[in-house]
């Protein structure tokens, strides 16, 4: 019966559709034409444009612009080594070692 989408409360709607950009609550980068609707992803963009970086090593306070990098690094000092060959058990760090060890040694995990 053609009413039917009448019926949809407006809090619906704006529930279904909250990834459109909301009118009138852009940001945008002082340096480039990046925006974006969110503050968090402005202020991780402009990182790159300040050089300021937030993720700080609590160990070596060594410093850098994303997080995921700060994990990365953390696991120097935890030891551990995430990153394990298939064929013969040995672990990495990297998962870049991991694929220079089974270039190397010529194995690949089987298909
Ligand atoms: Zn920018
Ligand atoms: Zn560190
Ligand atoms: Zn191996």
């Amino acid at each position: 019966m053609g009413m039917q989408r009448s019926l949809l409360l407006p809090s619906t709607v704006n529930f279904l559709y909250s990834h459109d950009p909301p009118k009138g609550k852009v940001y945008k980068c002082g340096f480039c034409s990046y925006t974006t609707v969110h503050t968090t992803c402005l202020k991780r963009h402009s990182v790159l444009h300040t050089g300021e970086r937030p993720f700080k090593c609590s160990v070596c306070n060594k410093s850098f612009t994303q997080a995921h990098v700060l994990r990365t690094h953390m696991l120097i000092h935890t030891g551990q080594k995430p990153f394990q060959c298939e064929v013969c058990l040995e672990n990495f760090r990297h998962a870049k070692s991991l694929s220079r060890h089974r270039h190397k040694l010529m194995h690949f995990p089987p298909q």
